[in-house]
């Protein structure tokens, strides 16, 4: 039968929780390891009687025992009784394990020492909370202190610029600018972050124009997306009201934030924004937006990750695109806080899909019809003419990223020609971004290309022409 622990092949043996095992004469066949030690018997405890363990529980008797014990697996308070007579409270269960050999199995836990536990770990977690909670004030009031630096630089060069300059100067003032304009933008992130997971950020609706919103947006993309020889579409459902209530900033920003992702990680074929009407609840309605793009798309086992904070796809993209890995999980949050979703379908090299929910409320007055389900989307702003389908799209974005088809032939030749466009009128900002679109089209290149493309990159990175001029003829005669 069961013994003491040199016999005992249990892995009970090691468990936290006291077990001991009685026979129906009452008699303990085994009791394991921490029950030996918090009972205060060494080996001796094998052959006691049940009784002596809890003596207010279990009576000796003739046959073995008497209890009143509902035999069972709902937790029972006891007293178990050390070898010196001293006792503590328990939680126990007891079963009557093998009813035909008489065999009981008791578990039990030291109720004190559960408290304690508990109240420990209670502790511990109340730190932690408020060690977060200092990190995000301190995080909150350093960013916030470092605004003011940077938009006194950012006044400075802006004056600096208004008057008339030599070029050199002129694009030097440029770059600054460009630079104060993205460590803005990083700042902001950072204390948007901050301030959510602090729990401190509040929404604030307003009554706001839905499609003068909308069309801010395009106004902030449109020129970059054009540039890129991108399409852009954006679609509104005409069932949304004129007006509606709402958070209009945060709406702005994490459309802001969907749409430079697509534009930031796609070189061919186009972005789409549709906006829909989905669902009605006494006056809140909810919107339903989808951003789509032709690029570079993610992978299945990275797309879990994309929302949480710091999270890129991996270190190569953020060292090609840059970025902090903050924008979509602020999405998120902010969508939650909409009382709404935020959800993203991709698939590797054929472009991504994110679409969210958020609810807002209908301005008094407004039209308040239940849905359609059959309605039809109004164009509300085209960039190119949409002419063929998403498939046939995607197929025609493939084979332009594709090295060595001659779709991708043509469109290498367009973005250099584009590029040293830019570079004769000294718009080096451009020409970096004609740039990163031949770095993409030229992936999978022999060597020899890569290495020209390399050099050509380096060139305008550096801003020197007669490199950049010798790169481009070298790069132009290979090809
Ligand atoms: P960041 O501010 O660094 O861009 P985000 O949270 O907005 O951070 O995005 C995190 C990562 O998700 C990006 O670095 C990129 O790897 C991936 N990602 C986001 N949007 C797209 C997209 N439209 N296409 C491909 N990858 C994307």
């Amino acid at each position: 039968m069961m013994g003491q622990r040199e016999d005992c092949i249990f892995p009970i043996e090691d468990a936290l929780e006291m077990i001991l095992v009685f026979e129906q004469t009452g008699k303990i066949s085994y009791a394991n390891a921490i029950a030996r030690q918090k009972l205060e018997y060494k080996d001796d405890l094998c052959g006691k009687h049940i009784s002596d363990v809890f003596p207010n529980t279990f009576k000796t008797c003739e046959n073995g025992f008497e209890t009143d014990y509902p035999f069972g697996h709902e937790p029972q308070n006891l007293v178990a009784y050390r070898k010196n007579l001293t006792c503590f409270p328990v939680e126990a269960r007891i079963i009557n394990s093998n009813v035909d050999a008489g065999i009981y199995v008791c578990m039990a836990n030291d109720i004190l020492e559960k408290e304690f536990l508990s109240r420990e770990i209670e502790q511990v977690k109340q730190e932690a909370q408020q060690a977060m909670k200092v990190k995000s004030e301190f995080v909150a009031n350093v960013t916030h202190e470092l605004r003011t630096p940077v938009n006194g630089v950012l006044g400075n060069i802006r004056e600096l610029l208004s008057e008339k300059r030599d070029d050199r100067t002129e694009r030097s003032l440029h770059l600054i600018e460009r630079c104060c304009d993205d460590m803005n933008k990083i700042i902001n992130n950072i204390l948007d972050f901050s301030k959510l997971e602090a729990g401190k950020f509040s929404l604030e609706p307003r009554k706001f124009d839905f499609r003068n919103m909308l069309n801010y947006v395009k106004e902030n993309h449109i020129n970059k997306i054009t540039e890129k020889g991108l399409g852009f579409f954006m679609t509104v459902s005409p069932k949304i009201p004129e007006y509606i209530i709402g958070d209009e900033l945060r709406i702005v920003q994490i459309l802001n934030n969907l749409i430079s992702n697509a534009q930031k990680f796609t070189s061919l074929g186009k972005i789409t924004v549709e906006v829909l009407r989905t669902a009605q609840v006494n006056d809140r309605i909810e919107l339903f937006f989808i951003v789509s793009d032709t690029g570079i798309g993610i992978e299945k086992a990275d797309r879990d990750k994309l929302f949480q904070s710091f999270s890129q796809v991996d270190a190569s993209i953020s060292r090609k695109y840059g970025g902090t890995g903050l924008g979509l999980n602020i999405c998120k949050q902010l969508v939650e806080l909409m009382g709404g979703r935020i959800e993203v379908e991709s698939e590797k090299d054929r472009g991504s899909t994110f679409s969210f929910s958020i609810w807002v409320e209908l301005c008094e007055g407004e039209d308040n019809t239940p849905l359609q389900p059959d309605e039809k989307h109004e164009p509300f702003i085209t960039a190119s003419p949409a002419t063929i389908s998403m498939d046939e799209e995607r197929q025609e974005a493939e084979n332009m990223r594709k090295y060595g088809t001659p779709e991708n032939l043509e469109n290498l030749k367009k973005n250099l020609s584009k590029l040293i466009l830019c570079v004769e009128l000294e718009n080096w900002e451009k020409a970096e971004m004609f740039m990163d679109t031949i770095k993409q089209l030229t992936e999978g290149a022999p060597q020899e290309v890569s290495r020209l493309v390399l050099r050509l990159k380096m060139a305008i990175q550096k801003e020197n022409y007669d490199k950049v001029i010798a790169g481009y003829e070298a790069l132009n005669n290979y090809l």
